[in-house]
């Protein structure tokens, strides 16, 4: 059996990439074969064909069309797919010059995967594209992560403990872990949508990672950079190691690499992250979360800069008071805020810009970026040279300078609006290239310049119907009447004129000037397009060479876009400046919950009700609100918008409410909601357990605990004591700031006993039976839980609401008279008691009434209908 060279070819590349899809490069269209095809035909949605056989079978095959890959190659990755791209590395012409049966030469130029994409197509414009690498030596771990397409790279130690937590913070698109670690991370990079990637372990030697980041920087030590343990150089080292596997040596411009300590930002676990609705909403997506409510950036690397911090809140005092008083210097610049705006709206994404150029594939649309942001920058920081702003402000605005020779290059050499690719040409200005603009001319007025040479030549011979004609045997030649044959075949003409052909009635000729003019005007447009290359390659030299500063702007330019948004945000919400400081106040006056005030903005416009809250505590002793009032009251709502508001004040944000005074946190946990995690086979009670354990293993006295229904998922005596135990705890041991919210009126009896420990409850109205919500948090216990007329609201039949009231009312009585402790009313409840349940006490129903409910009207006939009331009638 023989297999054609071009499939032996095949073959043999996608050896290679097993766990790829291998797009294979024929002329326009990028094909797959064997199981790939089937694979791709499906996930694609494309007609599955085939081509030839191999071994005895035919090949199925499918195919897309090279100018719509990129649509293609989004569907892929989004599927869970990788794509190895293989392009033709020669002209079929090429290939013939080394033999007629050679196939042309292929290989694969990039290996397209979900961490390492730069195409602004296949791009969230306003999210980061991480690709992490999680790395243990010996004992110690760390997490590496990088966005190449904008050069950000950063490492932290990272403990096992803390690797989902950190997943869940960072959200990257790719995990790169060491082969054997693959197993047991499938599951929790699954949970966060995580492609996992396993390499070998060479891939994660740290003295191999060593010589790899030294030669990327140029560096003899990496000690410039600050020091790095083991376990994060094999982090980076591995990082590096897949770029140079996917991206085939082409290297992306990034940045040194920043260490994170873990202690410069809020703990936040994944499950507080995922509850609290900060950049993701339950539902999945960005709509509905914190970040789609607050975000007004107006540039990309603004919105990824939000994100940023929203993400990872601050708890470095210097830091969060930098970035608020960056805040409040944008709020009270009333007379340029808008046009700052404005500005800042003309900014490309100059990040993504110089990540494409550096990797080779970047075109004139991005030098023409690099130009208009440099431009925007400088615009910018000429409105903006205000007396002393704050640090913030200063050190972003002398960031944005220092450009000018670039932008001058740049402008005068590029057109105003360039196209996206450099293949065409077309991008560069006129008046820039005396070389490029003689080809240009040749190529577009070739016609007229052939004309001017016509006159000259019938003013030179005198003959007024010479010619100058194009065909494709001669190419360009002079034509004349045969009558001036002899004319133009002597001396003088016949030095300039060189005879080509007689015809019948015609002689034609050429001339030295002429066939170089035709040379000219054939080669002009190549030359013209190797031309605008070749100062393509300059520009991109140029850009490149100040890739360090160009970094240093737009990181500036975001900074000023996110100080800004976030003033814009605080004006238009109404929202505060809050105090921050090294204390352990928590005082929110008026403060109310963003995404919930959002929803009932653009609802049916009932207002929100705001509420203060104060867990302010002393070094000693905590400070804990237990929060009774029925469902629906809005406890949930109260609880999230506090944890909102510390998150907010510390990512440097204002804050909505009147005021606010916080001691920084350093943790924040949550247990909120109950939701199954029935892929883990773990009951709702289980996953609430868990996650307390984790609460009271961790949290410190610089935490903030937010606790909702505690116990809910078990029966009323196993929950109401853990709910107790648990709160004890984190008084006592803990000693954190916490709000706690409970439906075990029981717990209210523990403000007395604990001296940190103070009541609070939503208050609700009852009005003819019916329960209004008042949404208003104040100090003391709720009366009552108003669960009987929740349920009514919620629309249980009526006979089901009756017979609770009743039941009820039997309860409380029996709570009064027999003044009994918790759990002997607990033992006496006769719905939880082992015995039969007593029915409640009946009261006397008439004869009359014990008929009527005999009475079944539908199955009456009227006769039986009569008879019925004239036994009423007799009874009464
Ligand atoms: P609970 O946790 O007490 O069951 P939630 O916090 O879930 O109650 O709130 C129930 C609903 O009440 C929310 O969806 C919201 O629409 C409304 N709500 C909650 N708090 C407020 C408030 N402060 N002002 C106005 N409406 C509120």
């Amino acid at each position: 059996m023989t297999v054609t060279p071009m499939m032996a070819q095949y073959l043999d590349l996608k050896a290679n990439y097993a766990d790829a899809l291998l797009f294979y490069r024929m002329g326009d269209f990028y094909e797959m074969f064997f199981d790939d095809a089937v694979a791709a035909a499906e996930a694609l949605d494309i007609a599955l064909t085939k081509r030839g056989k191999h071994e005895g079978a035919d090949i199925p095959m499918c195919g897309v069309p090279v100018h719509a890959a990129e649509g293609y190659l989004l569907t892929l990755i989004r599927k869970g797919f990788r794509v190895a791209v293989c392009e033709q590395m020669e002209s079929p012409a090429e290939a013939k010059k080394r033999g007629s049966k050679s196939v042309v030469k292929r290989d694969v130029v990039r290996l397209v995967t979900p961490g390492t994409l730069t195409e602004d197509s296949l791009l969230e414009a306003r999210r980061h594209n991480y690709l992490a690498a999680f790395a243990e030596v010996r004992d110690a771990q760390a997490l590496a992560w990088v966005d190449i397409s904008t050069g950000a790279f950063h490492v932290m130690p990272l403990s096992d403990l803390r690797l989902g937590p950190e997943l869940a913070r960072l959200a990257p698109s790719e995990l790169i872990v060491s082969e054997s670690r693959e197993p047991d991370l499938r599951e929790t990079t699954q949970d966060f949508g995580i492609a996992l990637t396993g390499l070998a372990r060479s891939a994660f030697d740290s003295s191999g990672g060593e010589a790899r980041l030294c030669t990327l920087f140029g560096v003899e030590t990496l000690d410039a950079y600050g020091h790095f343990s083991r376990a994060e150089v094999s982090a980076m080292g591995a990082i590096l190691q897949y770029l140079e596997i996917t991206q085939k040596g082409k290297l992306p411009l990034l940045q040194p690499p920043q260490k994170e300590a873990e202690a410069r930002t809020v703990q936040i676990d994944a499950a507080t992250r995922r509850n609290l609705e900060l950049t993701q909403a339950l539902s999945g997506g960005r709509a509905g979360s914190l970040l789609s409510v607050i975000d007004r950036t107006v540039t990309a690397g603004g919105a990824r800069l939000l994100e940023r911090r929203l993400s990872s809140p601050s708890r470095v005092l210097d830091q969060v008071q930098n970035r608020l008083a960056g805040v409040a210097w944008c709020v009270e610049q009333t007379a340029q805020r808008d046009d700052m705006r404005d500005s800042l709206r003309k900014v490309p994404d100059l990040d993504r810009a110089m990540s494409r150029l550096s990797m080779e594939r970047g075109g004139p649309r991005d030098l023409a970026a690099i130009r208009n942001g440099l431009t925007q920058a400088g615009l910018i920081h000429e409105a903006l040279n205000v007396v002393s702003p704050p640090d913030l402000i200063a050190d972003a605005l002398g960031n944005m300078i220092g450009h000018n020779i670039l932008i001058d290059h740049l402008d005068a050499a590029l057109v105003a609006e360039p196209p996206l690719l450099a293949r065409d040409g077309g991008f560069i200005a006129p008046n820039h290239d005396e070389e490029l603009d003689e080809a240009r001319q040749l190529r577009d007025e070739g016609r007229a310049v052939i004309a001017r040479m016509q006159a000259e030549y019938v003013s030179n011979t005198g003959i007024s119907s010479l010619k100058i004609k194009h065909n494709n045997v001669l190419g360009y030649f002079i034509e004349t009447p045969a009558t001036h044959a002899e004319k133009m075949l002597s001396a003088p003409l016949s030095e300039t004129f060189i005879h080509r052909q007689t015809t019948a009635n015609q002689v034609r000729f050429t001339t030295v000037e002429l066939s170089e003019m035709e040379t000219k005007i054939l080669n002009a447009g190549s030359r013209a397009l190797e031309i605008e290359k070749r100062i393509f390659e300059e520009l991109c030299n140029a850009v490149l060479s100040t890739a360090a500063e160009i970094a240093q702007t737009a990181k500036a330019l975001a900074e000023l876009d996110l100080a800004n948004a976030l003033a814009k945000l605080a004006i238009t919400e109404n929202w505060v400046m809050p105090k921050v400081d090294s204390s352990r106040a928590f005082q929110i006056t008026n403060g109310r919950h963003p995404v919930v005030e959002h929803a009932l903005k653009s609802g049916a416009g009932e207002p929100f009700i705001a509420n203060d809250c104060n867990l302010s505590a002393d070094n000693t002793t905590a400070n804990i609100w237990l929060l009774t009032g029925p469902n629906m009251a809005g406890k949930s709502t109260f609880l999230r918008q506090n944890a909102i508001i510390a998150l907010l004040a510390q990512m440097g944000s204002f804050v909505p409410a009147d005021a606010a005074h916080i001691g920084l946190i350093s943790q924040l946990f949550s247990r909120v909601g109950a939701s199954d995690d029935l892929a883990r086979g773990r009951s709702t009670f289980m996953v609430e357990m868990v996650e307390t354990a984790a609460i009271l293993n961790q949290a410190d006295d610089r935490a903030l605990v937010i606790l909702d229904e505690i116990g809910r998922g078990t029966a009323t005596y196993d929950g109401l004591s853990i709910a107790w135990a648990t709160l004890e705890h984190l008084h006592d041991m803990n000693k954190s700031r916490a709000l706690f919210a409970t439906h075990y009126h029981e717990m209210t009896a523990l403000a007395g006993k604990l001296p940190g420990v103070e009541n609070a409850t939503v208050t609700v109205k009852e009005w003819e039976g019916d329960v209004i919500f008042l949404h208003e948090v104040r100090k003391g216990a709720a009366d009552r839980s108003y669960g009987v007329q929740v349920a009514q609201l919620a629309g249980l039949p009526p006979q089901v609401i009756a017979r609770a009231r009743v039941v009820l009312d039997a309860l409380e009585k029996g709570e009064r008279e027999g003044g009994a402790t918790q759990k002997t009313l607990i033992d006496d409840l006769p719905l939880f008691s082992a015995t039969p349940v007593a029915p409640p006490p009946k009261q006397k129903t008439s004869e009359v009434e014990t008929l009527l409910a005999d009475i079944l009207p539908d199955e009456l006939t009227p006769r039986q209908a009569l008879d019925a009331l004239y036994k009423l009638k007799d009874a009464a």
